[in-house]
């Protein structure tokens, strides 16, 4: 199916010649056609690639059921690729699920899906990893395997085919996928994985067969191989479950049932700081750290909070030195600290204060992720909110505290309503609320809690607006999805309330959120429902997966392409009854589940369940009973000898371990603290001497002092009125960045291969990125949000490439207030300038190579008032160049070229409501010239915002076809100097017209100036 030959553009050898995308890649001729190429290129900075000839014992590729930007945000791929990728002998490549014009392409071209790193189909690897987040990726995961050349069904696969591993959540009871996945991994990777790819590699290279490597693999903990194992109807639950192992099954030596794993020691695993750098935006773009697993609050729907038990936080010193070296090696303007409830965090207090230091000193947001209503002093909102960060966001999960307590969730009105206050009275714009409805024994009463809850937090928010003259009312916005009954959970035996039931509940809370003026959103019931129906189903579901997927379902999670007919024309089709996976299932009765071991007790469970149904709460274990957040201090941690709460739920934590771990993390950030305190006292003795020496210049200036300290001494008197005020709060972190003198910089770059895919946004975020790497502080602007200073030439087609494209961009350098005073003369400019090419030289992501670097002086024109003109090179086929030959010179000389662009109309282009236009292509020439032997259309083109003719029309009108975007290259920007066009980079710098005298007629008593002549 895949020939490289097929795929290679017939324009391939001039378009290298121009920086193109390198005619290799193999879908390097329809990408530009695509809607966001950047998802498929691969090549990103930090990227780990092993070059394919290696010899190494495994190779795996991580194919993630969902787009790029999902994938790229999520902590799990995060860890294995990088800890894989360590090993000396294996290697971890990554693919996505194609979007819907990606897969037409492939499938239109008979193309596989490819791995990002090396390019390879995903059946030229030994293993395919799934990572199982939830259940409405399962379509994708069958595109996957059949994009990539695998065939579906785990039966159909041969010796040579690779070794497709599901893991994640989902992977605690998968039955829906056992027809698909060959082995599950059940529970925490790291431990386990690197020996189970050395297994299965080696045995592979020794000519093992599939069921020869699948026994090897069951004997490892963790590995659930479901062909191992029978299946029979359970007459309690009607639902199908593992009954024992086959025959091949015992004779392979399977467990009876099979254990999750779980990392003992989390430390002994550091979060990795390098990662690939996602091109196109990924959902969370920003270096994102994990500082602890698993959570003591035991709520009682969430299936997180027991597969992922016990809690184990990481060492805080390491989380710092994680988040400080994801943003200093990444370059991100944003970080992030996860955890299932970060506020349960031991030491969260402590580590954020210790943090947010460092990043406001790198003008780096901090995102804290699943706060609660407790636990929130006013020094830490401050600290956050310092850093940039203008919301909050909670989950109290339900809207009375009755239903609170069914589903255990430990915070009070009270609890929500101090913190709300607490938020807005630091100057906080808006708080989000998450919540979830159709929770066993909900009443309409608790739905109207939940509107009520953001009324009175809003009542908050208006009392504070008034109390302190808020210029605008912060706005309150409540999230609410539905209840989905997950197994290992106490709720995994309770009803999925009805669709009809939860769109009724929906439009409820919708008139109540515009009575009380709150934002809303919810979730669509129905997908819920089908979610509900692959987490508590049996491996039957797999056959409605099949045909569902088969019809085109894929991307179930997405509202704008979920299509429910088709799930119901699928479950109708395989026989399923989907009543029986939504309703209230005997406590007494097997599940499809029963035989993945997540490590509770028998009757735990039950026993949780019983009691939300008698509404009474379990407070957090690991905690004092009656404790809401953990001491902040070392002495008041030692203090602490209150007995920790604890119901022996089977995991087996060790609760003085647990006590002596959060002292001595206690301890560790105590240490951080008096360093950097140490720290900032030398910096601020520097700083008073520095002073200090300045008002002795100013003095002896006076007093008509000595030469050579005049310009020190003048210095603020000359950068007055030079630098700008902002609208930055005293405290924002960014308000220094907006008012301190800069140095303008003027970069010149090339954009090549891959990069010549990112469109202008990603180079909002690439170039940013490029300069925090390299250790250079931009100029924020100066309104409410405040975003590097820089300024662009014109932005290029997404696939054109270029040789010279320009940014300027604002440096608070160490002497920038020199340079503003104008002390800087051209020798210091250069200097400096040569330093920053250097350095950008070394870290600038590939694809976009440093041109030059130039310090601009003062009265220097910026690029938006330069450019008037660019040269370009087209890529011809041979088609292309012969059609050019005849008739170039002739429809050069015609006095007009027309060419059509079809409008884009308010549905699309070409549809409804569109209009043509004609355009004149002509009047964008001032020159071409064919190379007929490189086979290169040469064009010089008017540069203007006048709507006129695009590069690729003007090409069109002149060649009669359409080339697509990615045979271009602008090879120059080009200014007017003297009456001549030079490139930007020769122009230098371009000074602006001294300003004219101004000129003052007397009209009788009054004075006017001069109108237009
Ligand atoms: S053993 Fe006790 S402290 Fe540990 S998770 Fe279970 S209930 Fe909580």
């Amino acid at each position: 199916m895949f020939d490289e030959r097929r795929v290679q553009d017939r324009a391939a050898a001039p378009l290298a010649s121009l920086g193109g995308i390198a005619p290799t890649h193999p879908y390097a001729a329809f990408l530009a056609r695509v809607s966001k190429p950047g998802r498929d290129l691969g090549g990103e900075e930090q990227e780990l690639r092993r070059p394919w000839e290696e010899a190494l014992t495994c190779r795996m590729v991580l194919a993630f059921p969902d787009l790029y930007e999902i994938g790229m945000s999520h902590l799990g791929t995060r860890i294995l690729y990088s800890l894989i990728n360590k090993a000396p002998d294996l290697a971890c490549e990554r693919a996505f699920s194609p979007w819907a014009d990606m897969e037409a392409e492939l499938r239109a071209r008979g193309l596989p899906l490819v791995s990002l790193e090396n390019h390879r189909p995903l059946r030229d690897f030994d293993v395919v990893g799934v990572s199982l987040q939830y259940e409405l990726s399962y379509t994708n995961v069958l595109l996957n395997l059949e994009l990539g050349g695998i065939p579906l069904r785990a039966r159909d696969r041969g010796d040579r085919d690779p070794i497709v591993i599901g893991g994640g959540p989902t992977a605690t009871h998968p039955e829906p996928l056992a027809p698909f996945v060959d082995l599950f991994l059940v529970g925490e990777a790291e431990e386990v994985l690197p020996g189970l790819l050395r297994t299965i590699g080696g045995l592979r290279r020794a000519g093992a067969s599939r069921a020869e490597v699948l026994a090897a693999a069951a004997k490892v903990p963790g590995i659930y191989v479901p062909e191992f194992y029978a299946v029979a109807v359970d007459p309690r639950s009607e639902l199908e479950v593992v009954v024992g192992r086959t025959a091949a099954g015992i004779a392979a030596g399977a467990p009876e049932r099979v254990e999750r794993v779980w990392v003992r020691d989390l430390d002994a695993f550091p979060f990795p700081s390098e990662f690939p750098i996602p091109y196109a935006e990924a959902i969370f773009d920003r270096a994102a750290v994990e500082i602890t697993r698993g959570c003591t609050e035991g709520c009682r729907f969430c299936q997180a909070g027991i597969i992922y038990r016990p809690v184990r936080e990481r060492d805080p010193k390491a989380v710092i030195r994680a988040v400080l070296d994801g943003v200093d090696k990444a370059g991100f303007a944003e970080t992030s600290l996860t955890a299932l409830s970060t506020a349960d965090v031991s030491c969260i207090d402590p580590l954020i204060k210790e943090l947010v230091p460092a990043l406001r000193e790198r003008k780096v947001k901090l995102g804290v992720a699943s706060l609660r209503a407790y636990g929130l002093g006013e020094e830490l909102v401050d600290a956050i909110k310092s850093v940039g960060i203008s919301g909050l966001t909670f989950a109290p999960e339900a809207g009375t505290q009755r239903m609170r307590d069914v589903i255990n969730k430990n915070v009070s009105d009270d609890d929500i309503l101090a913190s709300a206050r607490r938020i807005f009275e630091r100057g906080y714009d808006r708080i989000k609320m998450y919540f979830i409805m159709g929770l066993p024994t909900e009443t309409e009463a608790d739905v109207v809690g939940i509107a009520e809850t953001g009324h009175r937090v809003r009542e908050v928010a208006r009392a504070v607006t008034h109390e302190k003259g808020l210029p605008r009312l912060p706005q309150v916005t409540i999230s609410v999805s539905q209840h989905v009954p997950k197994p290992h959970t106490p709720f995994q035996w309770a009803a999925m309330e009805s669709i009809e039931d939860l769109y009724g509940k929906i439009d409820l809370l919708k008139g109540l959120a515009r009575r009380y003026k709150l934002g809303l959103k919810t979730h669509a019931p129905r997908e819920s429902w089908l979610e509900c129906l692959f987490a508590r189903g049996d491996r039957r579901m797999g056959e409605a997966l099949e045909l569902a997927y088969r019809a085109g379902a894929r991307f179930d999670g997405w509202q704008e392409v979920f299509r429910f007919d088709r799930w119901l024309d699928a479950l109708e089709s395989a026989g399923i009854e989907p009543a029986r996976y939504t309703r209230t299932i005997p406590v007494d009765a097997r599940l499809p589940w029963d035989h993945l071991e997540v490590g509770l007790d028998p009757g735990f469970l039950a026993g949780e369940y019983r009691k939300a149904l008698r509404g009474r709460a379990s407070p957090p274990c690991g905690k004092p009973a009656g404790a809401q957040a953990h001491p902040t201090t070392v002495a008041a941690a030692e203090a602490e000898s209150r007995r920790l709460v604890c119901y022996d739920c089977g995991i087996a934590c060790d609760m003085s371990e647990m006590r002596s771990e959060r002292v001595r993390a206690l301890r560790e950030l105590a240490e951080v603290r008096a360093e950097r305190e140490g720290r900032e006292a030398s910096a601020a003795a520097a700083e008073a001497a520095e002073a200090a020496a300045e008002a002795a210049a100013v003095e002896a200036e006076a007093m008509g002092g000595a030469p050579g300290l005049v310009p020190v001494a003048n210095l603020k008197a000359r950068l007055r009125g030079l630098t700008g005020r902002s609208i930055l709060a005293e405290d924002s972190a960014f308000k220094a960045a907006a008012e301190a003198p800069f140095s303008r910089v003027r970069i010149l770059f090339t954009k090549e291969g891959t990069m010549a895919f990112m469109g202008h946004l990603d180079l909002l975020r690439v170039i940013p990125r490029m300069l925090r790497r390299a250790g250079y502080e931009a100029a924020f602007s100066r309104g409410f949000n405040p975003v590097p200073r820089m300024s662009f030439g014109p932005a290029l087609p997404l696939g054109t490439a270029a040789l010279e494209e320009v940014v300027e961009v604002d440096l608070l350098l160490p002497d920038s207030a020199e340079d503003m005073a104008g002390l800087w003369g051209p020798p210091e400019r250069a200097r400096v300038g040569a330093a920053i090419e250097a350095r950008l030289r070394e870290v600038a992501p590939p694809g976009l190579g440093i041109v030059r670097a130039r310090v601009m002086g003062p009265g220097e024109r910026r690029i938006g008032e330069l450019i008037v003109a660019a040269d370009y090179g087209v890529a011809l086929s041979q088609a292309e160049v012969a059609e050019a030959a005849s008739n170039l010179e002739a429809r050069l000389d015609a006095g007009s070229l027309p060419v059509e662009r079809a409008a884009v109309g308010r549905k699309g282009r070409g549809k409804p409501g569109s209009e043509a236009k004609v355009l004149d292509a002509r009047a964008k020439i001032l020159a071409a010239r064919l190379d007929a032997e490189a086979g290169i259309l040469h064009l010089r083109l008017r540069h203007g915002d006048d709507g006129g003719a695009r590069p690729r029309e003007v090409v069109e009108a002149l060649i009669g076809s359409i080339v697509p975007d990615h045979r271009f290259c602008r090879e120059r920007l080009l200014a007017e100097v003297d009456g001549r066009l030079v490139s930007i980079g020769e122009a230098g710098a371009v000074m602006r017209p001294p300003p004219r005298p101004r000129e003052v007629v007397r009209v009788g008593e009054a004075e006017a100036e001069p109108g237009p002549s």
